[in-house]
């Protein structure tokens, strides 16, 4: 059997490997880039830290309904229309490798934006140990966000680089809830018990309550329960978002919390009524409402906590982040990752560097780095590469001086 994915007018076909659940293989040259979005010109970028963004796998067999992937084209929508096929990019980790290869400066890996890194099909491929293996071997951070099981070997492999961490990302303690909100994934004790397999070997875990969904789990006493059994089990850091709803979804998300919940189309729409560019967003004075409880909570509890992608509207396409009113931490992750430069064959960190470039920007002061990351832009890994090429002129220059004063 075949699958045909759609490209703008070009169509490409792929088998359809049926075992041990329906995937695609397919040949990419796909490159690590930072965020999609960067402050300027309108704001849209909550993000303070700058990260390698990496998918080894389009689709996402855990499957929550509210999921904002749906959304997305091409593979995305492969896995969407035909009954879950996952694309698998082959060897996407030796395409990593030679890209790392090629540049001076790295920022934490992320594993991964748009898809669980550790859903069923990586048990088949193991793309995400191979990525993992591949930074930390030259000694750059990586850092990973899943709702599976994590693999003994992941945390085996991140353990020994200083600045890598882990995010676990937890719904609701009520494990039937969960089940009704996404098709796969890990128990709701596997998931604490995350936490606790990276808290016993001292890597910086994050618990993400991410979304929290209107009217199903924005209880007080049900987040409070939740935060508090992330920081027994070991979570430095807490991360909080609403749900949002892509326009084109809205329909289907409806049905959903209407048929497992039990929430009429009237009252969503009531709390539904922030557009902010392709999103319905629930209303601001609810997310404030919300926010300023999960931030007292967290405080109370004594864990730092950050918002994730949080915007109020100021007109048109101009965003204010929600962080500056209920971030506790100085990085949003709540872990200062510095930005990695090569030495030899490895990477080491920036001396003086906190990995706050959106707080660079933002500050007067003048960043250790040297690097135009102040700017806080979408980054691309061409301009990764273009610094290594000022980097290595750089170096070249020094070394000339250095020969001709030795000889005069
Ligand atoms: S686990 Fe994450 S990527 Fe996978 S379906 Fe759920 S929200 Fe989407
Ligand atoms: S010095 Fe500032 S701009 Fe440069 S990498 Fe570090 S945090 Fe980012």
């Amino acid at each position: 059997m075949k699958t045909a994915v759609q490209f703008g007018r070009r169509t490409r076909e792929f088998e359809i490997i049926e075992s041990p659940i329906p995937h695609i293989l397919v040949d990419s040259k796909k490159e690590l880039h930072g965020w999609w979005e960067g402050i300027e010109p309108y704001g849209n970028r909550e993000c303070t830290a700058e990260r390698l963004l990496i998918n080894p796998y389009n689709g996402c067999t855990h499957n929550c309904f509210f999921c904002y992937a749906h959304a997305l084209g091409g593979y995305f929508k492969t896995f969407r229309e035909e009954n879950g096929i996952v694309t698998v990019f082959r060897d996407f980790d030796r395409i990593i490798s030679n890209q790392l290869d090629k540049v001076s400066v790295a920022s934490c890996g992320y594993l991964s934006p748009v898809t669980d890194p550790f859903q069923p099909i990586n048990k088949e491929y193991e793309l995400s140990e191979k990525i993992i293996k591949e930074f930390v071997t030259r000694n750059i951070p990586i850092q990973f966000t899943t709702k599976g099981r994590i693999p003994d070997d992941v945390i085996r492999l991140i353990k020994g680089q200083e600045h890598s961490f882990g995010q676990v990302s937890i719904l609701t303690t009520d494990e039937e809830k969960r089940k009704k909100l996404m098709e796969g994934g890990a128990s709701t004790d596997e998931l604490f018990r995350n936490i606790e397999r990276l808290a016993d070997e001292d890597v910086f875990t994050v618990c993400r309550v991410d979304p929290v969904i209107p009217h199903v789990t924005d209880e007080r006493g049900e987040l409070e329960e939740l935060v508090n059994r992330a920081i027994d089990s070991g979570a430095k850091h807490i991360i909080a978002s609403c749900m949002d709803i892509p326009a084109s979804l809205k329909g289907e998300i409806y049905a959903k919390l209407e048929e497992c919940f039990d929430i009429s189309k009237s009252k969503l729409n009531r709390l539904y009524t922030e557009r902010i560019r392709g999103d319905f967003n629930a209303d601001l004075g609810y997310r404030r409402k919300l926010f300023r409880t999960m931030r007292e909570i967290c405080d109370r509890a004594g864990v730092t906590m950050a918002l994730c992608m949080e915007f109020e509207s100021l007109g048109g396409k101009n965003v204010k982040g929600l962080n500056r009113e209920f971030m506790s931490s100085n990085n949003c992750e709540g872990i200062d990752v510095p930005i990695y430069v090569r030495r030899g064959d490895r990477f080491e960190p920036v001396e003086g560097c906190d990995g706050n470039c959106l707080g660079c920007y933002r500050s007067e002061k003048i960043s250790v780095c040297g690097l135009p990351l102040n700017e806080a832009r979408a980054w691309k890994l061409r301009d990764y590469r273009g610094w290594t090429k000022e980097i290595n002129q750089k170096a070249r220059d020094k070394a000339q001086r250095t020969f001709r004063e030795g000889w005069f």
